[in-house]
């Protein structure tokens, strides 16, 4: 997994920020997309919610999110099939959990081959890779639909 070889410190003002960290990534597959990570359960009317909880295995390749308001678990791809059950992700700098949620993904058209779940700490910005996850060929405009819905 390319994450454990990510570990310098950065911090991102906002969500953009953190995408363009992302977009800039060394020693992976090259970032054709990134997506803000949005959780639009009709509880939250017509504001979708875009703090997470988000539980994460770089090991395993797994990651689900779930919203700070509303507690709604959304699984990243197919991370609920070999699921690990890992501990809820804290900032190294500040120790709180609530994040922001930049996915990048490398596709060849329209099929996805591989992503990276992105995180910044909405205390202090501090941002981190917390782990990628090897594609099956899934449609790039599920996942996207997926991460936003
Ligand atoms: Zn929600
Ligand atoms: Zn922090």
């Amino acid at each position: 997994m390319v994450m454990r070889t990510i570990g310098n410190r950065h911090t991102a003002e906002d969500t953009e920020d953190l995408a363009v960290w992302v977009r800039d990534l060394k020693g992976c597959p090259e970032i054709t997309q990134t997506v803000l990570a949005m959780c639009g359960h009709a509880a939250h009317g017509d504001e979708p919610a875009s703090w997470f909880y988000v539980e994460a295995d770089a090991e395993a390749g797994v990651a689900r999110l779930r919203c700070l308001s509303g507690g709604h678990p959304k699984d990243v791809h197919d991370s609920a099939d070999h699921w690990t059950f890992p501990g809820v992700w804290s900032c190294n700098s500040c120790h709180q959990s609530i994040a922001e949620v930049v996915v990048g993904i490398h596709d060849e058209a329209g099929t996805a081959k591989w992503l990276v779940v992105a995180v910044r700490c909405v205390e202090c910005g501090d941002v981190a890779g917390l782990t990628d996850i090897v594609l099956n060929d899934a449609p790039v405009d599920d996942l996207l639909a997926a991460l936003t819905l």
